[in-house]
């Protein structure tokens, strides 16, 4: 990407966590001049921008998103933003009756602390659409909540097996309630549903890089490509749509599936390399090493509080073992989604294996990293294992104090999230939103991850204040240590002269605001290789 001469000045360039200055100069993409030096290049430039005092960031690096789904949200019922089953469902009802055409209901991101227990009944949907089947998906992408129609579609009756992936919820007479817990379940429903058009790839691919454009993200980490998304990638590079650079994780799923499509996996990082260069990577392998917590699914080493039993490890721990060691043999990135303190030893344990068998593995990655057992603390930094963390999601919100810390009983519950105790162990560190399941916005993420408090500033001191981070620290883990993550420190992560011209304007000095403020300064301006793409 070439681009003209341009120069940032008159406000604070944080170029690094250990080092400003005072103005930037970019030309044909890459960082050429600091401070004095790109001052006077001034006369020659194309741009000029003035900073008014705010500051100038490298672009945020997401280390784990789904920017595909993401953008797919917006095709469907809009499911953001009821505070209500009751204005749910009259969403869900106002789309249907708006779309008599479509033949399957869907929508995407419902919020699941709406019921109890994030149980969801089929009848809900029954009594608002009662002719086609209705496929909602809750925000954290690991639940699912349909109608009868729906259940009819993939056949779900009382007498369907339950998988060892995933969890049909029962009601008291055995029947399928409704609310499908895990790929396992859900699956059954999913896979058949309609491939996206390519009107509908494009909708999905321009909304997501409007989406990050706007926040500032100039690199992300798609945590979970099968090859339909896939199209939708190359689709939206070639026609120039993307904002944006990502990296594709391809999914490896358990029961010896991985097997046939880790072949795949090579022939369709080729067509990634030959077709969208420019853009995106493909090399690296997704695992769900466990669910979630608020759903009762992420493998614990103790019961859960609330019901006796131990979450849903998706792959057994020789299964994953074998399969991690299989990718990093093939010259892939292993990231692993690990939640519960089970399903990151197994995590762990699998990687630890991966080093002792091939000495060498490529920046490996565990995602989420919420409930560590303490003995594996240690391990991350031992193992070279990159924490990645979703700093939004480290504040007791409602999804904590009505679902999460009740299933895993205070003690457990404020051992969520050691960002600090690993960062200053020495443990690598990258942030990333998980948007859609929540924001895209860096901002937000850094101000919780800097105050460990709601937007209402609550609880007073922070919950678990010791493991607050400083602004810096939050920002450097958004930046170079994605970048590291990316394995691409060569190229961005921080403003150094030769890196790309990756940067972003805030609407303030933001190292000036109060720490709870942080989480509300906008984004103004977004370069990406010296390019303006937003603002
Ligand atoms: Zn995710």
């Amino acid at each position: 990407m070439r681009s003209r001469l341009t120069v940032w000045h008159g406000g604070p360039v944080w170029v690094s966590k250990d080092e400003r200055t005072t103005a930037l100069a970019a030309r044909d993409g890459k960082v050429i001049a600091h401070g004095d030096e790109a001052i006077a290049l001034i006369a020659d430039a194309a741009d000029v921008i003035d900073l008014a005092g705010r500051t100038l960031l490298p672009g945020f690096g997401d280390g784990h998103a789904h920017p595909v789904f993401g953008g797919i949200e917006t095709l469907f019922a809009p499911m953001r933003g009821h505070e209500t089953l009751e204005d749910l469902l009259a969403a869900v009802k106002k789309y249907a009756d708006d779309n008599p055409h479509v033949s399957i209901v869907r929508g995407e991101g419902y919020d699941p602390s709406l019921a109890p227990r994030g149980e969801f009944d089929a009848a809900w949907l029954d009594a608002i659409v009662p002719d086609r089947p209705v496929v909602l998906r809750a925000m954290d992408y690991h639940t699912a909540w349909v109608n009868t129609k729906a259940l009819e579609l993939a056949s779900i009756t009382a007498t369907t097996p339950q998988p060892s992936d995933g969890e049909i919820t029962l009601r008291p007479d055995g029947t399928p309630m409704g609310t499908l817990r895990e790929w396992g379940a859900w699956g059954l429903i999913y896979e058949k549903l309609e491939p996206l058009t390519s009107a509908q790839r494009m909708q999905a691919i321009t909304a997501a890089s409007d989406a990050f454009a706007a926040a500032g993200v100039t690199w992300a980490q798609d945590a979970w490509v099968e090859p339909d998304i896939m199209e939708t990638w190359i689709a939206g590079a070639k026609a120039g749509a993307l904002t944006f650079r990502a990296n594709l994780a391809w999914l490896a799923e358990p029961e010896g599936k991985w097997r046939e499509t880790l072949p795949t996996f090579d022939r369709m990082r080729a067509r990634v390399d030959a077709e969208a260069p420019d853009f995106l990577t493909a090399g690296t392998v997704k695992f769900f090493a466990d669910g979630i917590l608020e759903g009762g699914t992420a493998a614990v080493l103790e019961d859960y509080c609330d019901c006796p039993n131990k979450g849903i490890p998706n792959w057994t721990r020789e299964e994953l073992i074998e399969a991690v060691a299989a990718v990093v043999a093939a010259g892939y990135q292993p990231h692993i989604h690990a939640i519960g303190d089970a399903g990151i030893r197994n995590a762990l344990d699998a990687m630890e294996n991966a080093r002792k068998v091939h000495g060498e593995i490529i920046n490996p990655v565990i995602a989420h990293s919420q409930l560590i057992d303490p003995a594996d603390l240690p391990r991350f930094k031992e193992l070279d294992v990159i924490a990645n963390f979703e700093p939004l999601w480290a504040q007791l919100a409602n999804e904590q104090v009505v679902l999460t810390i009740p299933r895993l009983g205070e003690d457990r519950g404020n051992r969520q999230y050691p960002m600090a105790t690993l960062l200053h162990s020495g443990t690598k560190m990258s942030f990333g939103s998980d948007w859609p399941v929540t924001s895209p916005v860096p901002m937000e993420g850094i101000g919780v991850a800097i105050t460990r408090q709601t937007d209402a500033g609550l609880p007073a001191e922070g919950w678990v204040p010791s493991e607050r981070l400083t602004l810096d620290e939050a920002l450097s883990a958004y930046t170079a240590g994605t970048a590291v993550q990316a394995g691409e420190t060569h190229l961005w992560g921080d403003l150094r002269i030769g890196k790309r011209a990756d940067v972003v304007l805030m609407d303030c000095d933001i190292h000036a605001v109060e720490p709870l403020a942080v989480r509300k300064v906008g984004v103004v301006g977004t370069w990406l290789g010296g390019v303006r793409v937003f603002g």
